[in-house]
């Protein structure tokens, strides 16, 4: 399966993404800005629901990997759910036209108050992290007359051999209960009548680019089901998770959904329930870039510095995981200079790439950070006072403008002077 992104690295120049011209649509939107390609987009939908195919599978986007609204509005066009964490993401869900009952919650810590907009739209499926939250989901449910689904996340114990900050399937995460818990909630299973607890549920990290570890998730997870169902409690759901990785850089190889959708039938052979799968960062990831202008070249001390208009504000993840992200000169060249790249953030942190391998960049040139479409936009944040960057969906030869360039009175609106003094 070849990428819109892959195919505009192979052919070299991303001048163009999909038929948009990115000198020129960086000259109308400004910079930095995100740009999503929609044929991209809907090339990775479509190709894991073929290969789900001959399963009674559902996918249940990860909202947090990207919530921009027409890209969720263009995955559920596609068929696709979502797995939301918290009210902000059910409420983009619903939003985007997504039925609420193909919604799933995860999360370790949901309040009270988002249970309780989640029941009421009824959602689902809970994924149920500990015991005080199914306590939780049953006085609310109770309180309210109403019937919460939910299933139990498992942790499996497996290393999911990725970045310590998003592996999340070990004993000593914070995820999920061990399957000796979850085995005594099912026991108990009366003492929570508003909670119909018939599912399982895991995720074991993110960017996971073997299915090693999922494989061996996936058969703890089978051999627990096919236990409660001998022992009386019918299970009708499998939610084996997401964290499908992707190719940031040469040399790594993201698993193909067919691998993936075949790893699942095998290990759930005879299951006659509903199958969910979360991917978010497989969907997403490699169908956009940050593109950036560069503000100047710095010729340090020691080193060169290309600094960027965008920053660790705009995409955290070098920083915040060493991540390797490509990056472009959008006019081409040959490579001959090394660079650290950087933003203007105050933070040594802010940084993209050290000591890469670029053409000679100068003030004004355009570069694009390609793999930014996962965990990107969607953790931004206005440090340093930077506002939120624009972004666009690209199809063909056309683009929408879907998120607008933050202003500074929106960046500073809910902020007040200590004019008014209030005693509690
Ligand atoms: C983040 C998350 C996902 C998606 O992970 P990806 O690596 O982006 O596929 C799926 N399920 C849960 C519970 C998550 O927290």
């Amino acid at each position: 399966m070849e990428h819109v992104v892959e195919k505009h690295r192979r052919d070299g120049l991303p001048a163009t993404f999909d038929q948009v011209d990115l000198p020129a649509l960086a000259a109308r939107e400004g910079t930095p800005l995100y740009v999503y390609s929609a044929p991209a987009l809907r090339q990775r939908v479509r190709a894991l629901r073929q290969a789900l195919s001959g399963l009674n599978a559902g996918i249940r986007y990860a909202v947090k990997a990207n919530g921009n609204a027409a890209v969720l509005r263009l995955l559920a066009e596609e068929g696709a759910g979502a797995d939301i964490v918290s009210a902000g993401e059910l409420e983009r869900a619903l939003r985007a036209g997504i039925a609420a009952a193909d919604i799933v919650f995860s999360g370790v810590g949901k309040s009270d108050a988002e249970i309780v907009l989640a029941l009421e739209v009824g959602i689902g499926r809970f994924n149920i992290e500990s015991r005080a939250e199914l306590d939780s989901l049953q006085r609310i449910a109770a309180a309210r007359g109403l019937m919460a689904t939910a299933a139990v996340r498992i942790n499996p114990d497996v290393d999911a051999q990725t970045h310590a900050k998003i592996s999340t399937g070990k004993a000593e995460n914070k995820f999920g209960v061990s399957i000796a818990e979850a085995r005594g909630w099912f026991q108990a299973r009366a003492q929570w009548p508003n909670v119909r607890l018939d599912g399982l549920h895991m995720h074991i990290g993110s960017q996971l680019l073997s299915l090693a570890p999922v494989r061996e998730a996936l058969a703890r997870m089978a051999a627990f089901w096919k236990e409660l169902e001998a022992a009386g409690h019918p299970i009708a759901s499998i939610d084996v998770g997401g964290g499908l990785g992707v190719r940031y850089r040469e040399g790594e190889q993201a698993p193909d959904a067919r691998e993936y959708a075949a790893a699942i039938a095998q290990a759930l052979a005879g299951f006659g329930g509903r199958i969910l799968v979360e991917p978010g960062r497989w969907l997403v990831a490699e169908a956009g870039l940050l593109l950036s202008r560069v503000l100047l070249e710095k010729h340090g001390q020691e080193r060169r510095f290309l600094v960027l208009d965008a920053a660790m504000n705009d995409l955290l993840r070098p920083t915040l995981y060493d991540a390797w992200h490509d990056i472009v000169r959008i006019d081409g060249g040959q490579a001959s200079v090394r660079y650290d790249v950087v933003g203007p953030v105050c933070e040594t942190g802010d940084t993209f790439a050290t000591d890469r391998l670029l053409p000679p960049c100068a003030a004004g040139e355009l570069v694009a950070i390609l793999g930014a479409g996962a965990y990107a936009a969607s953790m931004g944040s206005t440090y340093n006072s930077r506002p939120l960057p624009a972004e666009v969906l690209v199809d063909g030869d056309r683009y929408a403008l879907v998120r607008r360039r933050q202003t500074l009175d929106e960046l500073l609106a809910a902020e007040l002077p200590a004019t008014e003094w209030r005693r509690t």
